[in-house]
């Protein structure tokens, strides 16, 4: 390859590709826009028998008892937290290195969100650090398939055992994961999907409670639609009034999903396990192609998780390169591969510091963050999108390597 082609985009050179690809996208065809056109046309939009389907297709395909669909992932963790009886003074353990939804849902109900480190190498939560995090005071934990793996399971379970601990996991990242075989939403006391558009599928927003467990399933059902119940089992005072009477027996939100979004959920996965494939292929060529650069560590896999990934991360070793990671962003994004960075550290964020919260408190994950960006994942990426993803990896490096 001449000279002048390999010289970077953000230096005056040619970018790799002509148009922008994103770090992530939904795939929608025809059949989506379909089944969502036919809940338009139909009697119910909200409270139809759609959103019953997509219960009862979550429950087949992940093996757990009861699923119920509620408006977003967000959603799905506050009930979640509401049915774990999260309240002042309680303490949740979970992740630093998540979306700021997977702790925010414990300051919804009162409770405080304590952080445990990761592991240096899969970024999941660290089971020895959860152990040295427990107080008295320790409830839950939500622990969260960071970019799809699955979190160290019968670890966090043998942890919640011995200490009387609910086990929550934020699986908005890692549908269509298996554990050691068993789907993941069979595993946990209760797990937590979103439909997110970056999400594996999609319903535009949407997220889903799972559990084998029947009094929280009671709880979220009640906690996603204003604590109230048709049902005379539930019922108080006087389930005879006639048949219009309805309770409010707990404080509950509405929570809950369109139709037309079950719908476009329900339709979306009759394709997950296909975009499941394509996401591993594509892991597969990534990690093929950076296994010989020194620049880049990859994310390590546990042998216990078959992982469909939502994220591709690449950890630049910045010890190894002249640029910053800041460079080598803006560099990727000249090349027209827009990269993004996931996450923050959610206690950095300028509200968790007012309650209290500083930097320094999770060192691994900070150590990480510094490095981490996360190049383009997702099932509609064809085999020149992710060359080219790879060739623009390569050529910043090779440029800024020492
Ligand atoms: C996306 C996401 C959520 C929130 O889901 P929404 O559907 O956007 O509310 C929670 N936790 C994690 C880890 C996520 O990535």
């Amino acid at each position: 390859m001449d000279k002048e082609m390999e010289k970077l985009a953000i230096k005056g050179g040619y970018p790799v590709r002509s148009g922008k690809i994103y770090y992530g996208r939904q795939w929608i065809d025809e059949s989506d826009v379909e089944a969502v056109a036919n809940v338009l046309r139909g009697d119910y939009i909200t409270c139809g028998p759609k959103v019953e389907e997509l219960e009862r297709t979550l429950e087949k395909y992940t093996g757990a008892k009861h699923a119920v669909a509620v408006s977003n992932g967000t959603a799905a963790l506050h009930c979640a937290c509401l049915a774990a009886g999260i309240g002042p003074g309680d303490e949740v353990i979970t992740t630093p290195l998540t979306f700021a939804a997977s702790a925010n849902c414990v300051l919804y109900c009162g409770g405080t969100p304590v952080f445990a480190d990761v592991e240096a190498d899969t970024y999941n939560i660290d089971p020895n650090s959860i152990r040295e995090k427990i107080t008295p005071k320790t409830k839950a934990i939500i622990a969260v398939d960071f970019t799809g793996q699955a979190v160290k399971n019968k670890e966090i379970r043998e942890i919640c055992d011995e200490f009387n601990l609910i086990f929550i996991e934020d699986a908005a990242h890692s549908i269509a994961t298996k554990y050691n075989g068993k789907q993941v939403g069979s595993l946990a006391d209760m797990t937590c999907f979103s439909f997110h558009p970056v999400k594996t599928i999609t319903g535009g927003e949407g997220g889903a409670v799972l559990t084998n467990n029947d009094e929280y399933h009671k709880r979220v059902v009640l906690a996603h639609t204003h604590g109230i119940t048709h049902d005379a089992a539930l019922m108080e005072d006087a389930p005879h009034e006639g048949p219009w009477y309805y309770e409010e027996i707990a404080l509950g939100y509405n929570y809950r999903i369109t139709d037309f979004q079950a719908a476009l959920i329900v339709n979306q996965m009759k394709k997950l396990d296909s975009f499941a494939a394509r996401r591993k292929e594509i892991v597969k060529k990534y990690d093929e192609a950076f296994k010989d650069v020194p620049e880049i560590i990859v994310q390590k896999e546990i042998p216990e998780s078959d992982t469909c990934r939502h994220l591709y991360i690449v950890q630049l070793d910045l010890d190894k390169l002249t640029c910053t990671r800041r460079e080598f962003f803006d560099a990727m994004s000249a090349e027209n591969v827009q990269c993004q960075i996931h996450y923050i550290p959610v206690y950095w964020f300028p509200y968790y510091r007012k309650l209290g919260y500083n930097k320094g408190l999770c060192p691994v994950a900070e150590q990480i963050y510094k490095g981490i960006v996360s190049i383009p994942l997702y099932p509609k990426m064809n085999d020149q999108d992710v060359a080219d993803v790879i060739h623009a990896v390569k050529k910043v490096v090779e440029n800024y390597k020492k």
